[in-house]
């Protein structure tokens, strides 16, 4: 069932609530072949003051309504009218409860959306978030309206003996023709986007946990036939989520049963459903031979965040979609926190950044920009985004920065004690900090409602007769795609004076302009501000926003030479990493902009060797080592140009500085990428990867520099796991694409991987990636390859999306064969799965930044998309906002 109109604009303002109360939901669904029935039983009563005439409106989605009661009475005609998408009823009683039996038949079998009720690998499994419920059965399907469920599920046992739903399992028992059922009672009030029913032939690995208070739960992760051992790692990573929560903040968890059920074909990452968490099978399922490193790393995040939406998401609820960010970026926050504490602090506080940088800014700064709290929306399912994520974790990270450890676990506290059960609103969870530490937080709330990244710009001066270093802070707000104030914010700005020994300086302080200083805190609150530290014996260097501590553009004039004293000497690792990294874009930013071939190299033999001296400095964690060697994203350099970007050019500018660095430090990395013996016992500790990581860059580096694939090609013969393995050939295919070195690897990687679908995903997203202006031919390829399916997201994703988001040089091939290509499977898709279509379209979105071939073309291909008969409304939102 596919909706093609245009569908209405929903504003935060229009805000109000239902007329009706929802008192308790009683739910049959009967599975067969081919179809389901489905039985719905509503309890409501009428809100104090509404209308008497007022009618019950209730949403649906392709449903066909088979019958309806109204307290055990069959209801006539005039007193209801039916539609695919609606479901209204009038003349209901004045006072008291009443109760609607509703009754409908559904396809989960025709279900390619994957939302609502569908079967994956012939398991039947529930997707609710955010409007999927309506497709299940008529009802008001929005995140305000709260209720315990009761549901039973039947089906045949041979087909499904494993029948699950939220809440606690009550009854179950043997029906006629070999039938069988399950009674699923949720106790917790929910709203509907957070049912869940998965009913099929699992297996399961069974463990439990017990709560600070005593309370044994029953653990349980599914999976599909034979897969069980793989989940070790998943209810590992759960206990140890489990613990870290109370440990953290207090939060035990409520059921006497957790389940996680891992699905092979599934649109996001995870779902957190009461109880119940239905997951992408790639964030459960890991092989010690078949996973790499960021495979358990994103097992273990995801995991980490679905269990702790328990708190933050379910007891504590959204009263509306524009709220996503109240439980999105909370969690967030907290699953970034739980890796911090599980692995090491810095290094994660670095990958964060990255992706934040690297997926959030370009959103924040481009056409499809909007609040980490939009005002309105056409499709909400396009809000799933890096700013109410991503920027939305950010923002709760500079409330806990703002009031420190205590004030903020006091406030998220006083949070989960007041609004425990209610669907809350942002300004509920502001209040909650303001009482916690006693402070106004009206002007930091701007954060949530303009959109676009400030830039922060710092200067600085010292004066040698006074012996005083003066720091003047200015924020600025350029107005955006989303029409945004531009209002000052409250920027928190972590700062050290750091000495040439290496650590801070302590100096008397004076304050003019619109900041507060509190420790090596500024907070900054106006327009500019500025601070003189006095009593200083010498020139200090000025570390500034310290890990972080606002998602801002800073613009930091600041002399190569001070950099590099900082990117060795900087107590705060985070902003020692930040010195090179900010060295190295520069000088990759610069080089860009200058005409091919003029000699120059793309980076200064300085930062190079700073660069290096990191790199083989055995005193340091080999992660952090490892992610000093990771240059910036081409498309964060694309970011940085602006305008009249030239993909290939960047890549160029990239590719000859590996080069250069490989080069000037091969004895280095040879010595880095060999000394790591392979023998090593496998295990997915942190010191274990960063030894990896390390090993694997360094690899790259020397094969770069050598131009000679026998190093790379020696790995992938003799690695004895996925991450030294899939790092040998990820070199291969991309910088020795076409050679026979990288074809007869990868072709080696197919035959012995092939039995498995998420290995194969990576075989996939290897040559889609390759930065070659060929690979739109291997996508071609690739897309006629009979294990490629547009029924699977992941493996959609690993063929159209990372073409399309990862290869620059490819997919912005300058004849447009690129876009064409992706646009292509874009109409295809649309048709089968238009959430998926949608999120894959987003890369179309920087077509202003580039140069005017590209430009144009771009902009032609938005157009022709947007043409495309019987258009999804999702992929429509998408593409309309991206062509203004
Ligand atoms: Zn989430």
């Amino acid at each position: 069932m596919q909706r093609t109109e245009d569908g209405q604009i929903v504003k935060l303002a229009d805000y109000r609530p239902t007329d009706f109360v929802l008192l308790g939901v009683d739910m049959t669904l009967r599975l067969f072949e081919g179809h389901t029935d489905v039985m719905t039983v509503l309890a409501f009563e009428r809100r104090e003051g509404v209308a008497i005439d007022a009618p019950l409106g209730l949403d649906g989605d392709g449903l066909i309504l088979d019958s309806i009661a109204l307290d055990g009475e069959i209801l006539s005609p005039a007193r209801y009218d039916a539609t695919p998408d609606a479901l209204v009823v009038r003349e209901l009683p004045a006072n008291g409860p009443f109760e609607l039996r509703l009754e409908n038949r559904i396809a989960p079998e025709e279900n390619t959306e994957l939302m609502g009720l569908y079967r994956s690998n012939g398991i039947w499994c529930t997707q609710c978030e955010a409007e999927g419920f309506r497709r299940i059965t008529y009802f008001p399907d929005r995140p305000d309206v709260l209720a315990p469920y009761r549901v039973r599920i039947e089906a045949e046992k041979a087909v499904a003996p494993v029948l699950l739903s939220n809440g606690n399992p009550i009854e179950t028992g043997e029906l006629p023709e070999g039938r069988h059922y399950a009674v699923w009672d949720d106790p917790f009030k929910k709203p509907s986007y957070l049912f869940a029913v998965v009913a099929g032939d699992l297996d399961a690995l069974h463990d439990s946990f017990v709560t600070t208070s005593g309370r044994t739960v029953a653990l349980g992760v599914y999976t599909e036939k034979g897969r069980a051992p793989q989940a070790a790692y998943a209810m590992d990573a759960l206990k140890r989520s489990m613990a870290w929560d109370e440990r953290r903040f207090g939060r035990e968890y409520d059921l006497d049963v957790f389940n996680v059920v891992a699905i092979a074909d599934f649109n996001m990452g995870a779902m957190e459903n009461k109880g119940l968490n239905v997951f992408n099978h790639k964030y459960v399922l890991l092989d010690q031979d078949l996973a790499t490193d960021g495979d358990y790393a994103g097992v273990e995040t995801v995991i980490a965040h679905e269990y702790f939406h328990n708190w933050t998401g379910n007891r504590i609820t959204c009263r509306d979609w524009f709220q996503l960010c109240l439980k999105e970026g909370l969690t967030v926050y907290r699953d970034q926190e739980f890796s911090a504490d599980e692995r090491e602090r810095t290094v994660q506080r670095i990958a964060s950044v990255r992706r934040l940088k690297a997926h959030q800014f370009p959103e924040d700064q481009g056409p499809l920009q909007h609040p980490v709290r939009p005002a309105e929306y056409r499709e909400i399912n396009n809000f799933y985004t890096a700013t109410v994520y991503d920027k939305g974790a950010e923002v709760v990270r500079m409330i806990a920065t703002l009031l420190g450890e205590t004030d903020f676990r006091a406030g998220m506290d006083l949070y989960f004690e007041r609004h425990d059960g209610d669907a809350a609103t942002i300004e509920d969870f502001i209040a909650c900090f303001e009482e916690a530490g006693g402070l106004d937080l009206s002007q930091f709330s701007l954060w949530y409602a303009q959109a676009g990244t400030p830039t922060l710009t710092v200067t600085e001066s010292w004066d040698p007769e006074q012996r005083q270093h003066t720091v003047s802070l200015r924020q600025s707000l350029a107005r955006g795609a989303a029409g945004t104030g531009t209002e000052p914010m409250v920027v928190p700005v972590r700062f050290g004076l750091v000495g040439g020994n290496g650590e801070d300086r302590h100096a008397e302080s004076e304050v003019s302009g619109a900041a507060r200083l509190k420790g090596d805190l500024i907070v900054l609150s106006g327009g500019d501000a500025t601070i003189t530290f006095t009593g200083l014996s010498d020139r200090p260097y000025l570390s500034v926003l310290r890990d972080f501590s606002a998602p801002v553009m800073l613009d930091h004039e600041q002399s190569e030479a001070e950099r590099l004293a900082l990117g060795r000497l900087d107590p705060n690792l985070f902003n020692r990493w930040r010195a090179l990294d900010d060295l190295i874009a520069e000088g990759l930013t610069l080089a860009a902009r200058r005409p091919l071939g003029d000699g120059q190299p793309a980076l200064k033999d300085a930062i190079v060797d700073a660069l290096l001296a990191t790199a083989g400095d055995d005193e340091i964690d080999p992660a952090f080592r490892a992610q000093a060697l990771t240059l910036p994203a081409e498309t964060d350099i694309a970011r940085q140009l602006r305008d009249n970007v030239d993909p290939d050019r960047v890549h160029q500018v990239a590719d000859a500085a590996r080069a250069a660095i490989g080069t000037r430090g091969l004895a280095s990395f040879e010595r880095l990428s060999a000394e790591r013996a392979t023998t090593e016992p496998f295990s997915p500790d942190a010191a274990s990867v960063g030894r990896r990581a390390l090993a694997n860059a360094a690899l790259a580096y020397r094969c770069a520099a050598t131009g000679d694939p026998a190093a790379a090609l020696a790995q992938y013969q003799a690695a004895s796991n996925m991450t030294d393995r899939l790092g040998a050939l990820a070199i291969l295919a991309h910088r020795f694409s076409g050679d026979d070195a990288s074809r007869s690897a990868l072709d080696d990687f197919y035959r012995r991987f092939e039995h498995d679908d998420l290995v194969l995903d990576k075989w996939f997203a290897l040559q889609a990636t390759a930065p070659t202006h060929d690979a739109v031919e291997t996508v071609e390829r690739l897309a006629n390859h009979p294990r490629f399916t547009m029924r699977n997201p992941n493996r959609v994703r690993t063929v159209v999306g990372s073409f399309a988001a990862v290869n620059q040089v490819a997919f912005h091939r300058p004849d447009g064969a690129g876009y064409r290509w992706v646009a292509d499977k874009l109409a295809a898709l649309d048709r089968i799965n238009p959430q998926i279509a949608a999120r894959i379209a987003t890369t179309f979105r920087a077509w202003r930044s580039f140069e005017p071939g590209r430009r144009a073309k771009l902009k032609e291909t938005l157009r022709q998309i947007s043409e495309i008969k019987g258009l999804s409304k999702d992929l429509k939102d998408i593409v309309d906002r991206s062509r203004k």
